[in-house]
This record gives C-alpha cells, sequence and structure tokens, in this order.
C-alpha cells in the first residue's frame, strides 16, 4: 500500500514519523509523495498548545471530502491527540478508520494490514514499553539517511509542569538502553550520517528511571551515553534537545566540555524569568539557580551560545513577572528562542486556573520578545563578520538554488557560493562578508592540506 505521512509537532513528532515509514518500507509498503497517490492516509498530532490540535482536527475533516470519492481510503490519527482523545476522536470524524496513541505507534504496521483486510473503527491508547525498543528505523526521501540522523533516547515525561499535557498524552519517562542508543548511532554513521540530534522531553534524566530528583553531581547517564556516542567514529557532531536545567551536575558539564563532539550550543528552556510563575508552572528552579547552571556551563565552555522555550500569559503574569523574564533573556543572551503565547491544555493542573490574561497582552508580550531577539541575534552576528567558521555543508539551500548552505557549530546557518565538487556532511572553513537578520553570509576557504 501507499502511505502518505502528514506530521505535526515537535520534532519528537518527526522522528516518529520517520520512524514508522521505515517500519512500512521493511513490511513491503511505499511512502506516498501526495494525498491524491495514497491508500493510506496518517495523521501525526500534536496536543502540546490548542493551536496543533486545531489543526490537526482541521485537516482530518477536511479528507472526508477525499475519502467520499475513494471508499478504500484508509486514514488514521497517531500520536499525541490520538492518545488524548482517543475513542471520542473517531466519533468527532466518522471518516476516520483508526486512531493509534503514543504507546501503540509500534503498532502501525499490522494495524493498517488488519484494516485493509477487514473495515472497522480501531482505537488503540495503551501504554507499552515496546514503543522504545521497536523505533529505531530510519527513512529518507533519498533512501539512504543523508548526513543528519534523529535518535529518540527517551520517551514520555515524569516532570508535570503545570501548563503541560506531555506527560499525560506521552506517558511515563522511559530511556533506552545505552547499548541499543549507540548501536543506532553507529549504524547511522555507517551509513553516511555525521551529525546526530539526540531527543526526549527531558533527555539529561537519561537513564535515571523516570526519578525527578536530579542525580548527586558524580552521577548522569546522559554524560555517560554522550561519552560513548563521542566515541563512535565517523561522526563530527553531536546535538540534543530538549534537558532540563537542574540535571546539569559536575559530571555532565565536564563530559560535554571535553567531549570533542557535542555542539557547544544548548537549547534550554527556561520558560519564565519569575521565581513566582516558576514556582505556579511547577519548575523546580529558579530564577538564580537556573542562571548558577548557565554560569557554571559558561565556565566550562566559554564559546557556548544558548537557545530557550519561553511562555508568556501563563495566569497571573504580572508586568513585573514579565520584565523579569526580559531581562533574564537578555542577561543569558539567548540567540534564539521559540516563545510560547499560554493556551490551557485540558488535563493538565493550570487548566484550573483562571486565563486571565488577555490575547491582546500576550500577544504585546510576544512581539516585545521577538523585537530583543532580533537585536540580540544582529548584535551576535555582528561579531562574527570576518571571523572563520567550521561549517558542515548541507548542500543546495532550500531557498536558493544558487547557494549552498552550512551551519556552524552553534546552529547558525551559512550561505555561500555553490561548489559542485562539495558533498553534504563536509566540514569546511568559511570566512564570513557579511550577516542579515538571522543567516552568515560568507566565502569558503580552500580546503587544507591542498
Ligand atoms: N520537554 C520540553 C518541552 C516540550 S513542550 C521541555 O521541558 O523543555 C515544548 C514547549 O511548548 C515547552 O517548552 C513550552 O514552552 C511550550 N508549552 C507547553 N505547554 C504549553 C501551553 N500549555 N501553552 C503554551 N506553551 C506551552
Ligand atoms: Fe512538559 Fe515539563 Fe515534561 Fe517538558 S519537562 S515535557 S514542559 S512536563
Amino acid at each position: 500500500m501507499k502511505v502518505y505521512i502528514k506530521t505535526y509537532g515537535c520534532q519528537m513528532n518527526e522522528r516518529d514519523s520517520e520512524a514508522l515509514a521505515g517500519m512500512l518500507i521493511r513490511a513491503g509498503h511505499e511512502i506516498a509523495q501526495t494525498e491524491e497517490e495514497a491508500d493510506v492516509l496518517l495523521f501525526n498530532t500534536c496536543s502540546v498548545r490548542e493551536q496543533a490540535e486545531r489543526k490537526a482536527i482541521g485537516k482530518i475533516g477536511y479528507m472526508k471530502k477525499l475519502k467520499a470519492h475513494k471508499p478504500e481510503l484508509i486514514i488514521g490519527a497517531i500520536g499525541c491527540m490520538a492518545q488524548r482523545k482517543g475513542e471520542e476522536l473517531l466519533r468527532e470524524l466518522p471518516h476516520l478508520d483508526f486512531v493509534l496513541g503514543t504507546g501503540q505507534l509500534h503498532k502501525l504496521v499490522e494495524t493498517v494490514e488488519a484494516l485493509r483486510r477487514q473495515r472497522k473503527q480501531l482505537a488503540l491508547t495503551a501504554e507499552s514499553d515496546d514503543v522504545l525498543t521497536e523505533m529505531g528505523t530510519h527513512h529518507t526521501p533519498a533512501g539512504s539517511p543523508g548526513w543528519h540522523g534523529q535518535i529518540a533516547i527517551t520517551r514520555g515525561c515524569n516532570r508535570f509542569c503545570s501548563y503541560c499535557i506531555v506527560p499525560y498524552v506521552r506517558g511515563r519517562e522511559i530511556s533506552r538502553e545505552q547499548s541499543d542508543v549507540v548501536a543506532e548511532a553507529t549504524a547511522l554513521a555507517a551509513a553516511g550520517v555525521k551529525e546526530i540530534m539526540l531527543l526526549g522531553q527531558n533527555v539529561a534524566a537519561y537513564g535515571l528511571n523516570g526519578d525527578t530528583n536530579p542525580p548527586p553531581d558524580d552521577h548522569s547517564p546522559f554524560a555517560d551515553l554522550l561519552e560513548a556516542l563521542n566515541a563512535v567514529s565517523g561522526l563530527l557532531r553531536i546535538r540534543f534537545t530538549s534537558p532540563y536545567v537542574s540535571y546539569f551536575n559536575r559530571r555532565l558539564i565536564e563530559a560535554m566540555a571535553k567531549s570533542t563532539k557535542i555542539c557547544h550550543n544548548l537549547h534550554l528552556p527556561l520558560q519564565s524569568g519569575s521565581d513566582r510563575i516558576l514556582k505556579a508552572m511547577n519548575r523546580q528552579y529558579t530564577r538564580e539557580s537556573y542562571l548558577q547552571k548557565v554560569a557554571d556551563l559558561k565556565a566550562a565552555m566559554p564559546d557556548i551560545t544558548f537557545s530557550t522555550d519561553v511562555i508568556v500569559g501563563f495566569p497571573g503574569e504580572t508586568g513585573e513577572d514579565f520584565d523579569q523574564t526580559r531581562e533574564v533573556m537578555n542577561f543569558v543572551n539567548f540567540d534564539n528562542a521559540f516563545i510560547f503565547k499560554y493556551s490551557p491544555r485540558p488535563g493538565a493542573k493550570s487548566a484550573s486556573m483562571s486565563d486571565d490574561i488577555s490575547q491582546e497582552v500576550k500577544e504585546e508580550r510576544n512581539q516585545i520578545l521577538l523585537a530583543d531577539l532580533k537585536s540580540r541575534v544582529e548584535h551576535n552576528l555582528d561579531h562574527l563578520i570576518n571571523t572563520v567558521q567550521e561549517v558542515l555543508v548541507e548542500g543546495v539551500s532550500p531557498r536558493n538554488a544558487e547557494r549552498f548552505t552550512g551551519r556552524t557549530v552553534h546552529n547558525r546557518v551559512v550561505h555561500f557560493e555553490p561548489d559542485a565538487t562539495l558533498q553534504p556532511g563536509t566540514l569546511r572553513q568559511v570566512k564570513i562578508t557579511r550577516i542579515n537578520a538571522v543567516s552568515l553570509f560568507g566565502e569558503l576557504l580552500p580546503e587544507q592540506g591542498r
């Protein structure tokens, strides 16, 4: 069968879709490039924000027309919203054939094949550890993985931040065996992957069996994993997202600083810079302890850069609370930030609090943080003019076929003149000559030793 997969939401969902595509191909199915040519339509949904859910429901609703022309079409909703709504979704969207929650994704192939034999509506939403071990396949449209590969190292979350639906829709936190992760990374490296991105809701809690108390200073299974991955030959760069700040103990910071492949660019979610709001969010750190970890990381890796997630308009957020968030963001000098306007999520603890900050104020705060970010980025990039940056070549720019792009270790996109002999995944030196809003432009330097 030809299966079309549409993905909403985060990188973990993208990774899940990629693994599912790999599983389908192994079972003899094909990946369709368009909805029209597909026998099966899959929507991998997200629940983290209200808007993401609305988008997916709207899209699946729209597929009713297609199904009216093609009654044999099988339509499935998978992932977080499928987990949250279960059978309710089948009632809301009667043309939907099946719902597969986050703990049952590994059952996709058998579900689709069973439905082909016998049509009925199906909802599978139980939690299962098998999803952890069986989702290691990789697939890209080109057939080979390319220069970049993502590896899920944990699933679920035990932290229960008060605004967040993830622990309810992705279940309890579980970690893969170190040997499994290293084997996946080794296989990717053997297939030509140069950069890996480790994924999890709280990657730094890897291997702690869901314990929400950060470990003592000399213990970090995540550091052990990073060291093992650093030794995988062929890999050039290792990145990860997202870690929770409290887990950056001495052991982990030292492992990062010593490794030659871990990029000194850290996505470190802040959410708020106000202690009062952090407490209401059930984030178990304060502004001071967050800033202390940032200082420890900078002391060990002076070139480190940071990006973050922030929520504006959490219930009760005053102008003063917001100013504190702004202050911390400018102080840390985040050079990228995902800014979210708070939306109550059913089942999460904050849903019982009054969503008392108006949409207008949320938007205003969002715009202020975006403007701050823009000026910080301009300032930071300005300093890079005339420097030489090591760039991992990604290939022809997706926006402009006349250019090549790559990324610095600090995750900055660099544009340069095309060079047909240059393979994606190669490291090259580029002299930065100018900047625009968020990118760098430069000249490729001759390869060393030539
Ligand atoms: N596990 C990651 C976050 C996953 S959700 C972490 O802890 O960093 C991604 C981001 O969505 C969060 O960091 C948060 O900023 C945002 N988010 C989650 N729930 C939200 C809500 N109810 N309203 C607005 N933003 C939300
Ligand atoms: Fe959600 Fe908090 Fe878990 Fe991140 S750490 S997924 S924000 S509950």
